[in-house]
């Protein structure tokens, strides 16, 4: 059969960036270029040749951070993954895919009761599956919660346009920066006319969660971040109002937020959807600081902070507070859809780079300094 390697070519964590608990001294982790064999494939499974896997934020916590992942390494990281069937089951072949972040066991209670993307047998690329992530030439993976890509029109009759103008490797992004926003929208009941806060919306995540949420019918969507760039931008995708929360405590932010309703004559104090979005302190207590009687605050952002709240007020306000994680399979395709049809804009969102620069693009995304969702593309 074509295009099905003997090997893999991978970059694999070798290690983390450790620092030891006594001294406080630092030691680099360490990302490798090395090859491994192409494994057997289990009954259900396919082989994924790679068009692209998307650098998250996750993957930054594993290296740079400590957090651990299940599989200890040496493994690959990368977990928001596009690319095409190569192996395996023949009705696969050669169809373009995007590998979930996470794929539910489809076989515990968990996932019989709806809530597979939080099943504890789940298996993620860099982080649950075995030695196996995205950032590698493939990858064995389960084929049953695939989501399958659209193949691209036939050339209309003497037409010059045609089919999706999206590249695969763009899509990547559909793996978690696209459908972790539409699970929280979803978990959030997001309905037309509804208000919704996105506290971090100028972020990777934060821009699709306003994006979603608009898509979903919101009728107000307030954006909410530091970076004023980013921010403006945010108004040509989604967001209706800005609030820059720069040097501001919580406080400031809500008493902004009070007056930009007022202006705008919109209720200030109650049915306001809020998503935090930025897993930051900061982020964290001014959404906190704008929930309010009969709304709703989901946690999307994540950090080991623990923060301080007065849990008796969601009795006052009747209120919630709700966690979201991944998203379940089965609203990929709407979600790939949303995309493709331009109700959710990627392009502005996304930039591709070689696999080779993975050292140094993870260094600049440690360092804060990309602008946009890079999406490394195989080249080794
Ligand atoms: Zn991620
Ligand atoms: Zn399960």
């Amino acid at each position: 059969m074509a295009n099905v390697p003997d090997t893999i070519q991978t970059w694999q964590m070798v290690q983390p960036w450790t620092r030891d608990k006594e001294t406080g001294e630092k030691t680099p982790g360490v990302l490798e270029l090395t090859s491994i064999p192409a494994p057997e494939l289990a009954e259900g499974e396919v082989l994924v040749e790679i068009a692209g896997c998307g650098v998250c934020h996750t993957d930054l916590g594993y290296f740079y951070h400590g957090v651990p992942t299940v599989n200890k390494p040496p493994l690959t990281l990368g977990h928001e993954i596009s690319g095409r069937v190569v192996a395996g089951d023949a009705g696969w072949l050669g169809k373009e895919v995007i590998v979930p972040a996470v794929m539910p066991c489809n076989n515990c209670p968990i996932c019989a009761a709806g809530r597979g993307n939080r099943c504890l047998k789940q298996k993620m690329p860099g982080n649950s599956l075995g030695v196996y992530g995205g950032f590698s030439s493939h990858i064995p993976v389960p084929a049953a919660d695939l989501c399958v890509v659209p193949p691209p029109a036939p050339l209309p009759a003497g037409g010059i346009e045609g089919g999706r103008s999206i590249p695969l490797e763009w899509l990547a992004v559909v793996a978690d920066a696209v459908t972790t926003p539409y699970q929280a929208v979803t978990r959030a009941d997001v309905q037309a006319g509804d208000r919704v806060v996105v506290v971090g919306a100028a972020g990777g995540v934060g821009a699709y969660v306003v994006q979603v949420a608009k898509a979903f019918g919101a009728g107000t969507v307030v954006g909410v971040d530091v970076h004023q760039e980013k921010l403006e931008r945010s108004l040509e995708y989604g967001a209706d109002f800005i609030i820059n929360a720069t040097g501001k405590s919580a406080k400031d932010v809500r008493n902004e937020f009070r007056a930009l309703c007022k202006e705008n004559g919109l209720p200030h104090n109650y049915g306001w959807k809020i998503f935090e979005v930025t897993g930051a302190r900061g982020g964290q207590e001014i959404s906190l600081a704008l929930l309010s009687f009969v709304g709703k605050l989901i946690w999307v952002g994540f950090s080991s902070n623990v923060n301080e709240y007065s849990l008796s007020r969601l009795m006052a306000f009747d209120a919630e507070i709700i966690g979201t994680w991944g998203c379940l399979p089965k609203y990929y395709p709407d979600a790939l859809q949303m995309v493709l049809d331009g109700r959710i804009q990627i392009e502005p969102f996304v930039e591709t780079r070689p696999m080779s620069t993975i050292r140094e693009t993870f260094e600049r995304a440690h360092a804060g300094k990309l602008t946009r969702r890079v999406v490394l593309t195989p080249d080794f």
